[in-house]
């Protein structure tokens, strides 16, 4: 492990990020509500006006995601840039090439630049679900808006408006350091040409309280570029995936590993022991 102040250094970074833009989104979402009650509530249903509101949210988390692609864009090649400095101080590389992080061909950025489809696609079930469950039901177009895009719980239901609302929060931070931890890896493959060595990936988590069991457990685990991080311990998305994020509000990270890396730092069995002693003291 290089120097785990950098990693903990950008991890916070990029939670800055992505307080950023989750408040973003989410107010572009908040500001699209009176326009999609609106579609709902007219005295005839159309369904392609309810369809453009969402089609019209959607642009707008687009464009708001691709204002915040250029913070990103900084934040990783900092972080990449220092791990580059440790690789020098150790002998590893000379070289000063650039690594060219192209967000525009980099597929890793793609739900942000498009606006967050799938959690779109989720939303607009949703929300047309509900709609058509209360039409079955009788009511009238303005009940069945109010109820929808309701901010309280009414009746012990949470609407469809709110369950979207969370939905989005849990994928705009997805999508966030699933695009940081793929430029990440995009980083990583093009220093193993410059350098004309192998690298490897070491995950790397923030430890505290908060730390999930999952990556208690993959804290300090080291893995070629393109083998699978091994998990164990809930929540997981998988047993085996390429990077983080492995769970919801994941926070873990991918550090550039090489062994010549634990004469500096923290070694990575200084890593595992920390994982451990937070998970004895939950015992
Ligand atoms: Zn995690």
């Amino acid at each position: 492990m290089p120097d785990l102040r950098q990693s903990l250094f950008f991890i916070r970074a990029v939670r800055a990020l992505e307080g950023r833009y989750l408040s973003g989104v989410l107010g572009v979402w908040e500001s699209s509500r009176p326009a999609l009650l609106a579609s709902l509530s007219g005295s005839t249903w159309s369904i392609q006006r309810y369809t453009d509101v969402m089609e019209q949210a959607g642009r707008a988390i687009a464009s708001r995601g691709q204002q915040h692609i250029p913070q990103i864009v900084d934040v990783v090649s900092s972080y990449v840039h220092h791990q580059r400095e440790t690789l020098n101080y150790l002998g590893l590389t000379a070289s000063q090439a650039a690594i060219e992080l192209e967000p525009a061909t980099l597929h890793a950025f793609a739900p942000i630049y498009s606006g967050l489809p799938a959690w779109r696609a989720g939303a607009y079930g949703t929300i047309l679900t509900d709609v058509q469950r209360l039409q079955a039901s009788g009511q009238t177009n303005a009940t069945i808006a109010a109820t929808v895009t309701a901010q309280e719980i009414t009746n012990g239901r949470v609407s469809a408006w709110r369950r979207a609302n969370v939905a989005l929060q849990v994928a705009a931070t997805g999508a966030i350091w699933n695009a940081v931890n793929g430029a990440l890896h995009h980083s990583y493959k093009q220093l193993e040409k410059i350098d004309q060595r192998g690298y490897q990936k070491q995950a790397i988590a923030a430890v505290d309280g908060r730390t999930t069991r999952c990556c208690l457990n993959v804290h300090g685990q080291i893995r070629e570029l393109d083998e699978m991080f091994h998990l164990t311990g809930t929540p997981r998305y998988g047993d085996y995936l390429l990077q983080p994020a492995f769970h919801d509000q994941c926070r873990t990270v991918m550090a550039l590993y090489a062994p010549e890396m634990e004469m500096i730092g923290a070694t990575t069995e200084e890593l595992r022991r920390t994982a451990k002693t937070e998970r004895d003291r939950r015992k």
